[in-house]
């Protein structure tokens, strides 16, 4: 580990973000720096040690409108742009992302306290959606035909207008580009409300994005807080659709929000993945994944597999074998680019976890490792530490197992047979991913029609595949990403009926 390192990339990260946001981190709307005089601003703090890294406008409605008004306009031109022109200026933009990537790393590590060692991978997965819906831009008005002896039917899509986008604080930059890159290719223009506490990137990315060519007001960014700024964007009749990722409470609020205004809605919220693991399976290659989707990006992904369901019979020597792993990730200052987790974003996320972990061992779980006395004392006292943990001897019914606790928390569960597994893996709200660890081809292919989530994976962690269709089901969201699955939402299907002459029309008042 290298502190010298960690620190020189801090305060470069500083100087990035002073430089952003001095005196305050604006909204951008038009093309520009947007600021009212009289705005309130909110203080965005390090999760490392509590530090404020910079002020951030606090959009109110008035803004919300501003930003919609700007995107309507920019609406009508930015539709009537050729397909070929579209993807060009997409490309520009994953370009000009590419050549950011050390910024956007860096901010994004002191925005989240995401590990360098992953947020040094935003800027390429990003520029990816970019690219890959950029080359999706010639075919996104595609439609089908359906023709008859008498008729010929056929399809065709247009944008459905300008539309909103409320993101996250987990992977704020590779989630912002996930939602937005989709809607420009679709011919949308958009207005971004990011997370209140993790504002850098989504400014950043809306001035690449103009600076690469993007016509100003396509991509309008209003900063604020969910219950303000994000509650007017559903709110506003300009905004035909709103495409949101975040908390399942969350997206029901924004469905009664949008109610009035008829918002069409596309919902990717949380999750409680079990990772179903039989004694037949690849142990080594299960304990590599187990640990990689709970630990990365310290536990705080909405696709983390964080309910283990391990066949009984290797409960002990498996879950023995994840103690081990747990208690060698390194912990720490999120700069160094040795670390492996960082501190939770935000002293209230901290608090979360503990209490679930809490609540659990009072309830007769044991915690094997981790939490907050398993932290360095070296590490800065006000950061939001707390190290893998790995809870066993859990119940079904208790909270740790069926609520969200987005940390680096290991639920454990062990099963006896198939049906046992089947029926703890479905006992949940949640329905984003399910992950499964056998040998058995037949058990594999039967345990994944039967688990009831958007996505199962087999034998692997998550990986990511742009065309296939991303999301989840029960209270893990509503629609799909991915290929044509998100032009789907962000346009609307139009169909034209065209008679092929000479069939009879039924006739009515006539003898
Ligand atoms: P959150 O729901 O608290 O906030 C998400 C966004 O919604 C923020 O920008 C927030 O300001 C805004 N918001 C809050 N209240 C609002 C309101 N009334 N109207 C409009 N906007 C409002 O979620 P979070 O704590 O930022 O993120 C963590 C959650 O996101 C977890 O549940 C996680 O599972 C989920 N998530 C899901 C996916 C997925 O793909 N399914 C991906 C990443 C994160």
């Amino acid at each position: 580990m290298n502190a010298d390192i960690a620190q020189q990339n801090r305060s470069q990260a500083q100087s990035l973000i002073d430089a952003l946001s001095t005196p305050v981190l604006s909204h951008f709307i038009d093309g520009k720096n947007y600021l009212r005089q009289d705005g309130a601003t909110i203080s965005n703090r390090s999760p490392v040690d509590d530090t404020e890294l910079n002020q951030t406008a606090q959009g109110n409605e008035a803004d919300v409108a501003t930003a919609s008004l700007s995107s309507e306009k920019a609406f009508e031109s930015w539709r009537q742009w050729p397909a070929e022109k579209r993807r060009d200026v997409l490309h520009a933009i994953a370009d000009r992302i590419e050549a950011n990537a050390e910024s956007i790393a860096l901010m994004e590590t002191a925005d989240t306290g995401q590990p360098l060692r992953f947020t040094g991978k935003t800027a390429t997965r990003g520029a990816e959606n970019f690219r890959y819906f950029a080359d999706l831009c010639t075919r996104a008005s595609d439609g089908h035909s359906y023709p008859t002896p008498t008729h010929l039917n056929y399809t065709m899509r247009e944008p459905i207008g300008p539309v909103g986008a409320i993101t996250p604080w987990n992977m704020p930059f590779m989630l912002a580009t996930w939602k937005i890159a989709p809607a420009l290719a679709a011919g949308c223009t958009v207005v971004h409300k990011p997370a209140e506490w993790s504002p850098l990137t989504a400014t950043l990315l809306a001035k690449i994005a103009f600076e690469a060519g993007l016509p100003a007001g396509v991509l309008n960014t209003v900063q604020g807080l969910g219950h303000e700024a994000g509650s007017a964007l559903t709110q506003d009749p300009r905004i035909k659709a709103i495409a949101f990722v975040g908390g399942t409470q969350t997206g029901s609020r924004i469905m009664a929000q949008g109610a009035p205004s008829l918002k069409r809605v596309h919902f990717e919220l949380g999750g409680k993945s079990p990772v179903v693991v039989f004694d037949d399976a690849d142990l080594d290659r299960a304990v590599d994944a187990v640990a990689f989707m709970i630990f990365s990006l310290n536990g705080q992904r909405c696709n983390a597999g964080s309910r283990l369901l391990v066949q009984r019979s290797i409960h002990d020597q498996f879950v023995e074998r994840l103690i081990q792993r747990a208690q060698k990730i390194r912990v720490g200052n999120p700069f160094d680019p040795a670390i492996e987790v960082g501190p939770l974003i935000h002293r209230n996320q901290l608090t979360k976890v503990k209490e679930h972990c809490f609540n659990a061992v009072q309830a007769g779980a044991t915690m094997h490792c981790g939490g907050v006395s398993a932290v360095s004392a070296h590490l800065p006292a006000a950061g939001n530490w707390f190290a893998p943990a790995i809870v066993s001897g859990v119940t079904p019914a208790m909270d740790i197992v069926q609520q969200e606790v987005f940390g680096p928390v290991l639920a454990v569960l062990p099963f006896d047979d198939e049906a046992h597994a089947l029926a703890l893996a479905n006992d949940s709200r949640y329905g984003l991913s399910t992950y499964l660890w056998t040998g058995n081809v037949g058990r594999a292919h039967r345990l994944a029609r039967s688990f009831q989530s958007g996505m199962v994976w087999v034998n692997t962690e998550i990986a990511r595949n742009l065309s296939t269709p991303f999301g989840g089901m029960k209270d893990s969201g509503i629609g799909r990403d991915g290929g044509d699955w998100s032009f789907d939402f962000y346009m609307e299907t139009r169909n034209v009926c065209i008679a092929l002459d000479g069939h009879a029309i039924p006739k009515i008042g006539k003898l």
